[in-house]
């Protein structure tokens, strides 16, 4: 039987991220200011240090990894690249299924991969605090480890239905030193605006956003970080699928379809970019994003500009959205209940060059439990969307005999969401299907561009 767990040494940790922009076939559309023009780098910086404003805009195929950050990506880097035996069996496929398993890191997601970055950029650039949102926790927490290793303060504004359900990974945040507030919160006019017009506002990524931006903006020390979504967040991840194409390299195997979990796209862009690489060269290969049917963004959204958070405080992005005033139904999946998606990833599904599919919840929860009680590790409800799609792939190769090599990222572990497993086992779980008026509704909201 060949080998199950496919290691790197700490000495094949990635020197450079990648950045797909020089090998998309178009340039990415800018991000628009107020007034609809393309804005330039001062527009971003009293939120951003310098060095993540150019890593935003550039084209450069290959930008340096500070070492600091290889040395903290020491800590849990490279992941471990599993093939799943055992899976692959209970599933009767002729398919090679193989995961890269993020939820080794310290916070149990690949979410440390940037919030490490960004927190020595600021550093480096003489920032004292952070200011965050997080929605089920992942991200505020892994920023709250990083602001520990880098030395700043962190402050997560957490949407406040997570607040509330999701004690634990409030705690890991307590542990790392950050501070926690629940969204909407007083603190900021954003969040009074919200709470005058909806008391009961149990909060959102886009009403987290405009608290955090806000702060970061009117305070000199403070700056402002984001989990996904932007160019520069997605290269940061991208030591992902460096480091998954080495691993395939030392068994002389190589995908033939990818699949992430999406959200703001940004472990998706993180494992399948480095791959797209190849793609842009002539090799076939499919990259699949996965995302919930309650949160249809890549398969019913409109691609047009729209903001980033709730307000309107952010730059105008072209990406796939639901509308920035998109109230997510109240999935088990936190991190993948954004209204919008990366502008890198939504061009390049724009152009067919990347795939997308989405799944009902209770079917994702169905391929976790398989996947746990075959390959031991419990994935986040997140991951089980990537597994849903590429179960449903292998049993495709059962049908037609082929097989495939597939590959898909399990972006972290389910350890802080296993109250979601709970209600599956007691069959409280629901699937929602975003209604198409509601799709429709949005589109009137957008903001007018030209
Ligand atoms: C945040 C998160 C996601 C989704 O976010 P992306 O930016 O799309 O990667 C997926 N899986 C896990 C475990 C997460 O924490």
């Amino acid at each position: 039987m060949s080998q199950t767990k496919i290691l790197l040494d700490e000495t094949d940790i990635p020197d450079h991220w990648y950045n797909v922009v020089a090998d998309m076939p178009n340039p990415p559309q800018p991000p628009l200011g107020p007034d609809g023009q393309p804005i330039g780098p001062e527009a971003l910086a009293a939120i951003f240090p310098m060095a993540l404003i150019e890593q935003e805009v550039s084209a450069e195929r290959w930008i340096p990894i500070p070492e600091p950050v290889r040395e903290a990506y020491r800590l849990w880097r490279p992941s471990p690249l599993f093939r799943a035996h055992r899976l692959e069996q209970a599933l009767g496929t002729p398919a090679r299924i193989y995961y890269k398993y993020e939820g080794v890191s310290p916070a149990g997601s690949h979410k440390p991969n940037t919030a490490v970055a960004q927190a020595y950029y600021n550093r480096e650039a003489g920032i004292r605090r952070l200011a965050t949102e997080t929605g089920a926790g992942q991200w505020g927490s892994s920023l709250a480890l990083a602001g520990q290793m880098f030395g700043l303060e962190v402050r997560v504004y957490m949407v406040k239905v997570s607040y509330q359900q999701k004690p634990f990974r409030r705690s890991m945040m307590h542990t790392w030193g950050a501070e926690v507030l629940a969204s909407p919160s007083d603190r900021t006019q954003a969040g009074r605006q919200i709470l005058a017009e909806h008391p009961e506002s149990p909060g959102s990524l886009g009403i987290a956003i405009s608290e955090a931006v806000e702060e970061a903006a009117s305070r000199e020390d403070t700056n402002y970080a984001l989990g996904s979504v932007l160019n520069h967040v997605l290269l940061h991840q991208t030591v992902i699928g460096l480091e998954a194409k080495k691993q395939f390299e030392k068994i002389d195997d190589y995908p033939d379809v990818i699949f992430a979990p999406c959200g703001g796209g940004s472990n998706f862009g993180g494992v399948a970019f480095p791959f797209f690489a190849d793609k842009a060269a002539g090799r076939e290969l499919r990259l699949v994003a996965v995302e919930p049917s309650s949160c249809p963004t890549l398969t019913r959204g409109h691609y047009a500009y729209d903001f980033g958070d709730s307000i309107g405080l952010t730059p105008l992005l072209k990406m796939y959205t639901l509308g920035h005033d998109f109230m997510p139904p109240g999935i088990h999946a936190g991190g993948l209940r954004y209204h919008g998606d990366s502008a890198l990833v939504s061009q390049l599904y724009h152009e067919g060059l990347v795939e997308a599919v989405a799944v009902p919840q209770i079917a994702t929860f169905e391929a976790g439990v398989q996947f746990a009680r075959c390959e031991g590790i419990i994935p986040a409800p997140e991951s089980n969307h990537a597994i849903r799609a590429c179960i449903d792939e292998a049993l495709r190769c059962k049908e037609s005999g082929e097989a495939k090599t597939l590959f898909f990222n399990l972006s972290g572990h389910g350890h802080f969401d296993m109250a979601a497993y709970d209600k599956y086992f007691n069959g409280e779980l629901e699937d929602f299907e975003y209604p198409e008026e509601a799709i429709e509704d949005a589109l009137r909201h957008l903001p007018k561009v030209g």
